[in-house]
């Protein structure tokens, strides 16, 4: 395979942007590649500078569930681009979109449009503390909710401590509030609350977990989360950034059958733009400024391009009943050929890993055990062979309403040959 015009612009990248990436997973590290430099994409297929096709599994980390430009959404785009690109002001759309919203996350009484899966959970969060006055959350190891400094922890010397931050740049008191358990463990749980109980504002949670890789959650994890929660009268944030219009078109909440107080959505809700959407029971929503004193703002928030692809892409999902169905079938197919081969996965619907790792992956520190060098082979071969992958062990696979018959069979026998 040449890549050539990749490797070339890829060495003039590093001498603008930190590792010549604008998100750190694209440098490709953990695989030791060149990262591709993206030419176009449609449908099922993405090609590089050099032109080569690879039929692709990452669909720009989720958002792409009817595939790369889906011609319904870009039309609608383009129309919304000929009556301004912002307002700075309110617009029919973000209604519609919030209606929308609304009608398959009926918990998301009201809600907020916001830019990023990031600034949503940041959002939320500082909801829940306003709402129940206090200061602590919990968050599982393991589950990503974006980089906002409280959020960037890992373990400190015990589960039961307060965390310290993972990343450089966070100060030790932007994380002191922030408790760790562990993915799948109710007694992890439990015992945080025992302790801290009362002064828990909420807890946050991936509701199917896919960023150590996909890990879906034991059966009861999610209903015990829901009813401790409740015991101590603390908010329940479904970080539903991936989940969300991807396991159903009611997301995880609806999937698993729980509902949370509050939900973030991202990813897929923007249809390939940058929109993420937090929201819950009105009475924690009205906690948000001018109504109340939470303060949380955005010259770009309900951006009318932005709105005008959500609106499109959720009218998509909603107008074939048929999408998670085949997504489903789809995703099964690939899970099928992954298993004739001895190997290791954890599939939700259309989400799935496969790990390098005798053990069934439940939670961060199972993952953790896998063989990156043996992940690092298998996405060398896959690339070769024409299919797009995370380069990351810890990603999730996603396959989209674009890929063909043809693109899962050749996906399979691609694995088939591993
Ligand atoms: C991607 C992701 C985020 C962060 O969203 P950004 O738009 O990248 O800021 C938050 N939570 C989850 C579960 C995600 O997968």
């Amino acid at each position: 395979m040449n890549i050539d015009r990749s490797v070339g612009l890829y060495k003039t990248a590093q001498e603008f942007m930190p590792g010549g990436v604008n998100s750190p997973v694209r440098a490709c590290k953990s695989v030791g590649f060149t990262p591709l430099f993206i030419d176009h994409a449609d449908g099922s297929k993405i090609y590089d500078e050099n032109q080569n096709e690879f039929i692709d599994y990452v669909c720009s980390w989720g958002p792409n569930i009817l595939g790369h430009a889906n011609k319904r959404v870009i039309n609608a785009v383009k129309n919304a681009c000929d009556s301004g690109l912002t307002f700075g002001a309110c617009h029919k759309g973000e209604i519609t979109l919030a209606r929308l919203i609304k009608k398959h996350y009926p918990n998301m009484q009201k809600l907020r449009l916001v830019n990023s899966g990031t600034e949503g959970t940041m959002s939320a969060i500082r909801a829940a503390r306003g709402y129940t006055n206090r200061d602590m959350i919990v968050k599982f190891e393991g589950c990503y909710h974006g980089h906002s400094d409280g959020l960037l922890v890992s373990a400190g010397s015990g589960l039961l401590t307060n965390s310290i931050p993972s990343s450089g740049g966070v100060p030790k008191g932007a994380t002191e509030n922030t408790l760790l358990a562990k993915y799948n463990d109710e007694q992890s749980v439990e015992d945080i609350f025992k302790k801290y109980g009362e002064q828990i504002a909420c807890v946050i949670v991936e509701p199917c977990a896919a960023n150590m890789g996909v890990v879906p959650p034991k059966n009861g994890f999610l209903k015990f989360l829901r009813d401790i929660t409740l015991k101590y009268d603390s908010v329940l944030i479904f970080d539903e950034v991936i989940t969300g219009f991807r396991l159903s078109i009611g997301g995880a909440a609806d999937y698993y059958g729980i509902t949370p107080d509050m939900t973030v959505l991202g990813k897929i809700v923007g249809g390939g733009m940058p929109l993420a959407v937090y929201g819950g029971l009105e009475e924690i929503m009205n906690c948000v400024a001018p109504l109340g004193s939470v303060y949380q703002a955005g010259t770009l928030s309900g951006n009318p391009i932005a709105v005008a692809a959500g609106i499109e892409i959720i009218n998509i999902l909603e107008g074939n009943e048929n999408i998670y169905n085949e997504l489903e079938q789809k995703s099964k197919k690939i899970e099928t050929a992954f298993v004739n081969k001895g190997l290791n996965v954890n599939r939700q619907g259309s989400l799935m890993t496969v790990f390098f790792n005798e053990k069934t992956v439940e939670n961060y520190n199972d993952a953790q055990q896998c063989d990156t060098q043996k992940y690092a082979k298998y996405y060398d071969y896959m690339l070769n062979n024409g299919i797009y992958i995370a380069p990351s062990q810890f990603e999730a696979m996603f396959v989209s309403y674009a890929h063909s018959n043809e693109d899962i069979e050749k996906t399979c026998e691609t694995i088939e040959k591993l």
